[in-house]
C-alpha cells in the first residue's frame, strides 16, 4: 500500500495534497477520514473510499479516522456498526484509537445550533414538511420565505430548547439555517438542521428527541476531527458550499472537501437501500451471501483483502462516472490466489471410470506438487486405485474437432496419475445417458509420463472413488443478468433484473482425502475450475461445502463458442448487396454498424512508459495515461515499427478504454492502441495539439 513509487503519475487528490503539503498548509498535518452510515453493510464501494483514505493517511505520514455518521437513530442498529469495524480490520486497515461517532457530538452540535440562532443565522419553523417542500422553490423557480423565518433570537432560543426539552410532537418543529431561500442551489435554501424524533438512539438511548439532520452533523464532525482533507463521492459536491457555510458562520476548522466518482461495478448494484430490499424480500440469503457485491459477501465467496486492495489501487481515482468491468475485479482474485493456493483436484459432477488392468484390492498413493507457482508450498500423496472419478464433461463419445479429452479409443493423462485409454462405454438403457467407462492404464505412465515419450494432448482431474469425501460445490454468476441494472431505464423493478440462475448448488461432488477437516474459510485451486473457498457458514466436518470464487479461465468454452460462431453454413450467407457492384462503395474490411462502432469508446492518452517484452517478437509494453490517476498497461503488436519503443513516451496516443480487460501471457491487457496497418508500413496513431489525457475521441 505504501508505495510512492508505484504511483507515477499522481490522482488528483494526491496531487492536490501534495501542492497543500508544499504550501505548507494545515503545518503539513494530512488527516483523513472513513465516515458510514451504520445503516447497511460495506460493499466494495465503501472498499474503494477505505483505501483511497486510509492509503493517502498512510502515503502521506498522516492518520485516518473511522467516523460513524450515526444521526438517524430510526434506521441505524449495532449489528451494522460491528459489521463495519469487523470489514475495516478485515480489509487490512487500523484506525488506532480514533474510532468515533457522530453521536459523540450531539452535545457540541447542539451548541453550534445555539451559536447560529444567537447570531440570527438560524430559526425554528412551525411549517409542515409538505409546506416546506412547497416553499423551497424548484430548481426553475426560487423559493419564498418561510412566515416564521424572521422570528426573534430570542423567540428561537425558546422554541429551540423547548423543542429538546420534548415539549413538541415529531415534525411539529424544525430547527433551519437562514441563509438564502432564493439561492440557485437547492441545498442553500434554508436547509433543515434538526428535527423533532422521539426514538431510541442505538447509542444515547432516550437522553435526545431532536437529532442533527446530515448535513448539519457531517462538516462540524470533520472539524471537531481536525480532518484536513474531507474526502467524500460526487453527489456531495452541491452540499460543499452549505458546509462551508456553516463552518465560516461558526468560525471553526475548516477542512477540505474533494469529491471523487463513486465506484460502479457491472452487474451488480451499490447502494445499501437496494442491497437491503434484496436481504430484506429474501432474493440472497443475508448481507454475506456470496453474490452480494458487500465486503462480507466477497470475504466469504473467497475473495483475499489484498486483492480487494489491488483492485482498488488498479482503479485508481476520478472526477468521472464510470462503471469498471466486474472482470478487473475478478482478474485481481486470479491474480492473488494463483500465487496462494493450494492446488487440489474435485471432480464437481462426477462419471465413474473403472481401470480394468488395475487389481481391485490395490491402492497407491503418488505424489501431487501443490502449487508449481510455489516449491516451497510441498506435495501432498494422492491415492489411485481401480475405479475413479472423472468429469462428466471429460469425456464425448463423439468428440468435436479439438476436443482433446477422452473419447472411445482415445488415450489421456490423469494427472500425477497414468495414461489411461478408454475402451468401452456403459449406457444407462433406458436413457442412453453414459453411466461408466472401462479404461485400461499404462502402468509404464507412473507420474503421468511415458518413457517412450508418445503424445497425448488432454490431461484430466480425477479422484479416486473410494478415498475421495462428498462434498457440496456452489456455483455462482452475475447477481444481475444486465451490466448495469442500477440505471435501467423502463425497469419498474430493478429485482426483475435478478439472475435466476445466479447459483447453482451441486450436491454430488466428489473432492480428494486431503480436503478431510478443511478449515471454513481456506481457499484452494481445483485443477481446472477455478478457485474455491470453503464455506464459512455451512461446511462442516461431515458435510464440506465449497463456494466458486472465481474460475479459471476457460479456454474450451471460447473455443467451442468460437467454432458455433463460424459453422454457419455457407448456403446461409446474404447475397452480396446491389451496390457492392460499384467500386467505390466497396468496404475495404468486414462491415460493422455505426451503431457497433459508436460503442466504442476512443480516449485520448499519454505514453508514460514503453518497453519490449522479453520473448514476445511483435509486442511492446506500453504504460499509458488516460486521466484516470493510474496506469494502464496496453500491449500492441508494433514491435518492427517501434525497436525502441522509448521514443513513444510522451506521445498522445488513441486508446479503446472499454475493452474487457484481457490476461495476456505477459500481463493484464486494459485497451488497444490504434494504429495503422499497411504493407510495409506500420505505425502508432498519434495525435497533436491541446487534447487531455481522457479525452473522448469521436
Ligand atoms: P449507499 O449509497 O450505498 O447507501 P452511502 O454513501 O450512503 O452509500 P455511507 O455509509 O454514507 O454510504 O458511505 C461511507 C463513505 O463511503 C462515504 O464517504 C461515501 O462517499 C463512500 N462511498 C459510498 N459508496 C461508494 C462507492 N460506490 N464508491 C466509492 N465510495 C463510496
Ligand atoms: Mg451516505
Amino acid at each position: 500500500m505504501n508505495n510512492p513509487d508505484s504511483t507515477s503519475s499522481l490522482d488528483f487528490i494526491r496531487s492536490i495534497i501534495t501542492e497543500d503539503l508544499k504550501a505548507n498548509k494545515n503545518d503539513g498535518r494530512v488527516h483523513t477520514r472513513f465516515p458510514p452510515e451504520p445503516n447497511g453493510y460495506l460493499h466494495i464501494g465503501h472498499a474503494k473510499s477505505i483505501c483511497l483514505n486510509f492509503g493517502i493517511a498512510a502515503e502521506f505520514g498522516g492518520l485516518c479516522n473511522v467516523r460513524f455518521d450515526d444521526t438517524n437513530p430510526t434506521k441505524e442498529e449495532k449489528e451494522f456498526v460491528e459489521s463495519i469495524k469487523e470489514d475495516v480490520r478485515w480489509l487490512g486497515f487500523d484506525w488506532g484509537d480514533r474510532l468515533y461517532y457522530a453521536s459523540d457530538y450531539f452535545h457540541q452540535l447542539y451548541d453550534y445550533a445555539v451559536q447560529l440562532i444567537k447570531i440570527g443565522k438560524a430559526y425554528v419553523d412551525d411549517l409542515t414538511a409538505d409546506e416546506i417542500r412547497e416553499y423551497r422553490g424548484t430548481l426553475t423557480q426560487p423559493g419564498k420565505d418561510s412566515p416564521y423565518r424572521t422570528r426573534s433570537v430570542e423567540e428561537n432560543l425558546d422554541l429551540f430548547e423547548r423543542m429538546r426539552a420534548g415539549e413538541f410532537e415529531n415534525g411539529s418543529r424544525v430547527l433551519r439555517a437562514k441563509v438564502d431561500m432564493a439561492s440557485p442551489n437547492l441545498n442553500m435554501r434554508d436547509p433543515v438542521m434538526y428535527r423533532v424524533l422521539h426514538a431510541s438512539h442505538h447509542r444515547t438511548g432516550n437522553k435526545w428527541c431532536i437529532y442533527p439532520m446530515y448535513d448539519f452533523t457531517h462538516g462540524q464532525s470533520d472539524s471537531i476531527e481536525g480532518i484536513t482533507h474531507s474526502i467524500c463521492t460526487l453527489e456531495f459536491e452541491d452540499h460543499r458550499p452549505l458546509y462551508d457555510w456553516f463552518l465560516d458562520e461558526l468560525k471553526i476548522f475548516h477542512p477540505q472537501q474533494i469529491e471523487f466518482a463513486r465506484l460502479n461495478l457491472t452487474y451488480t448494484i451499490m447502494s445499501k437501500r437496494r442491497l437491503m430490499e434484496l436481504v430484506e424480500q429474501g432474493c440472497v440469503t443475508g448481507w454475506n451471501d456470496s453474490r452480494m457485491p458487500t465486503i462480507s459477501g466477497l470475504r466469504r465467496r473467497g475473495y483475499t483483502p489484498e486483492s480487494i486492495r489491488n483492485f482498488c489501487e488498479r482503479i485508481g481515482v476520478a472526477k468521472r462516472e464510470s462503471i469498471v468491468d466486474m472482470a478487473l475485479l475478478e482478474y485481481s482474485i486470479r491474480e492473488d490466489l494463483n500465487k496462494r493456493a493450494s492446488r487440489v483436484m474435485a471432480v464437481l459432477r462426477p462419471l465413474r471410470v473403472v481401470i480394468d488392468n488395475y487389481p481391485g484390492n490395490r491402492v497407491e498413493y503418488l505424489d501431487a506438487e501443490n502449487n508449481p507457482e510455489d516449491p516451497g508450498m510441498g506435495s501432498r500423496k494422492l491415492p489411485f486405485s481401480r475405479v475413479l472419478y472423472i468429469e462428466q464433461e471429460d469425456f464425448r463419445e463423439d468428440p468435436p474437432k479439438k476436443f482433446f479429452r477422452l473419447a472411445p479409443g482415445r488415450e489421456v493423462r490423469l494427472k500425477h496419475a497414468y495414461y489411461i485409454k478408454c475402451e468401452r462405454v456403459v449406457k444407462d438403457e433406458k436413457t442412453g445417458e453414459v453411466v461408466e467407462l472401462h479404461c485400461t492404464y499404462d502402468p509404464e505412465t507412473r507420474g503421468g509420463w511415458s518413457k517412450d515419450g508418445r503424445n497425448v494432448k488432454g490431461t484430466l482431474h480425477w479422484v479416486s472413488a473410494d478415498q475421495s469425501l462428498k462434498a457440496e460445490v456452489r456455483l455462482y454468476d452475475h447477481l444481475f443478468v444486465k451490466p448495469n441494472p442500477g440505471d435501467e431505464k423502463d425497469v419498474s423493478d430493478f429485482k426483475t433484473l435478478l439472475n435466476s440462475n445466479s447459483l447453482e448448488a451441486l450436491t454430488s461432488c466428489r473432492v480428494e482425502p486431503s480436503l478431510a477437516g478443511a478449515e471454513p474459510g481456506s481457499r484452494y485451486q481445483f485443477l481446472r475450475q477455478g478457485y474455491f473457498c470453503v464455506d464459512s457458514i455451512d461446511s462442516s466436518a461431515d458435510k464440506l461445502v465449497f463456494n466458486r470464487t472465481v474460475t479459471l479461465r476457460d479456454t474450451w468454452a471460447k473455443i467451442e463458442k468460437a467454432q458455433k460462431k463460424t459453422g454457419i453454413p455457407k448456403a446461409a450467407k446474404e447475397p452480396a448487396p446491389l451496390s457492392e457492384k460499384h467500386d467505390d462503395h466497396k468496404p475495404v474490411g468486414q462491415e460493422i454498424t455505426i451503431e457497433d462502432f459508436s460503442k466504442l469508446d476512443l480516449r485520448v492518452a499519454i505514453v508514460r512508459e514503453a518497453g519490449l517484452i522479453e520473448g514476445a517478437d511483435k509486442l511492446i509494453r506500453l504504460m499509458v495515461d488516460l486521466g484516470e490517476g493510474r496506469l494502464r498497461q496496453v500491449f500492441a503488436g508494433i514491435r518492427s515499427a517501434y525497436p525502441e519503443p522509448e521514443k513513444l513516451v510522451g506521445k498522445k496516443v488513441i486508446i479503446v478504454a472499454n475493452l474487457k480487460p484481457r490476461q495476456m501471457k505477459f500481463g493484464l491487457s486494459e485497451g488497444m492502441a490504434l494504429a495503422g496497418v499497411g504493407k510495409n508500413r506500420l505505425g502508432i496513431a498519434t495525435i497533436e495539439g491541446e487534447l487531455l489525457p481522457g479525452d473522448r475521441v469521436k
